[in-house]
């Protein structure tokens, strides 16, 4: 019996060996003694799981099930990640399977990694650019120091949300933010819930302000119009991952507003 934590290199480590359910089996695999890894995005080592059932308790996404595996020397039954893409990444299985048998994988999106970030780096830095080179196209300069402005205010709430973040985010050891275990409520993120989106709607209009062109207008409005979809998509999980305590901040910080959070928040410090 191996006491070693999953493999979190398995992907490299192992051989894909066929699929279960459309499930990854990772080998090697020699039923019923050696059962290989189940699982890409999340990924159980059925050779360390005792089949104590912690996870599916604790899932919020109900993505487990259990298959039976008699005969094998450390349980009869294994947690199987039948619905691993529905994965919200809120480690709670991770911190409680006693043998660490799982590992969470954040999963690629070919939409937003690569067609909406990359796009969102060529508007900013090319309207930045492009208004420092040629000047602004419409020649209303009064817009163009505004740009500059508006510029900077959304350079301070991406940075100070990625502080507070670190700050006060707790994520596993070797995880990056994104897998926080605890609710970041504090600092930009009690005037928005995603201050990271609203900087980088406010660069997106600074790049258009700076440079007056039709082009970063056109890049610009196609790009703002992607967000609202995005901050609905990661509350779903964040609703999945934090519960209760989420629906409450939600009640009191607005997704994107930052006015009627200023608002919100300078009321709230009224009353303390
Ligand atoms: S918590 Fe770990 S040991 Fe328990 S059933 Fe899940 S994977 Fe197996
Ligand atoms: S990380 Fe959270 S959502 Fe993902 S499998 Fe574990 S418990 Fe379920």
């Amino acid at each position: 019996m191996s006491f070693l934590p999953i493999d979190p290199n398995f992907q490299k480590n192992r051989e894909k060996v066929g699929e279960e359910k459309g499930i990854a089996i990772w080998g090697p695999m020699d039923p019923p003694e050696t059962l290989g890894i189940r699982g890409t995005y999340v990924a159980v080592d059925w050779d360390l799981c005792t089949g104590c059932g912690i996870c599916l308790k604790l899932c919020p996404m109900q993505l487990f099930e259990w298959v039976e595996t008699s005969g094998h020397p450390t349980s009869e039954k294994k947690a199987f990640p039948a619905r691993e893409l529905d994965c919200v990444l809120c480690e709670k299985c991770i911190m409680k399977c006693s043998v660490q048998a799982i590992k969470t994988i954040y999963q690629p999106n070919f939409w937003t990694d690569w067609v909406v970030f990359p796009l969102l780096f060529v508007q900013i830095i090319g309207g930045i650019i492009y208004g420092i080179m040629f000047g602004p196209s419409l020649g209303l300069q009064a817009l163009f120091y505004v740009g500059w402005g508006v510029f900077v205010v959304g350079v301070v709430f991406v940075l100070s949300s990625l502080s507070f973040l670190s700050k006060r985010g707790k994520a596993p050891e070797e995880k990056n933010l994104m897998y926080s275990t605890v609710l970041v409520d504090s600092g930009t993120y009690g005037i928005v819930r995603h201050p990271q989106y609203l900087g980088m709607i406010l660069m997106l209009c600074a790049a258009f302000l700076v440079s007056q062109h039709w082009l970063f207008a056109i890049l610009g409005i196609f790009l703002i119009s992607t967000f609202p979809k995005f901050a609905r998509d990661e509350e779903e999980h964040l609703i999945a991952k934090f519960g209760d305590e989420y629906k409450s901040y939600m009640q009191k910080v607005p997704r994107l507003n930052f006015i009627v959070g200023i608002i919100r928040l300078l009321q709230h410090k009224k009353k303390e």
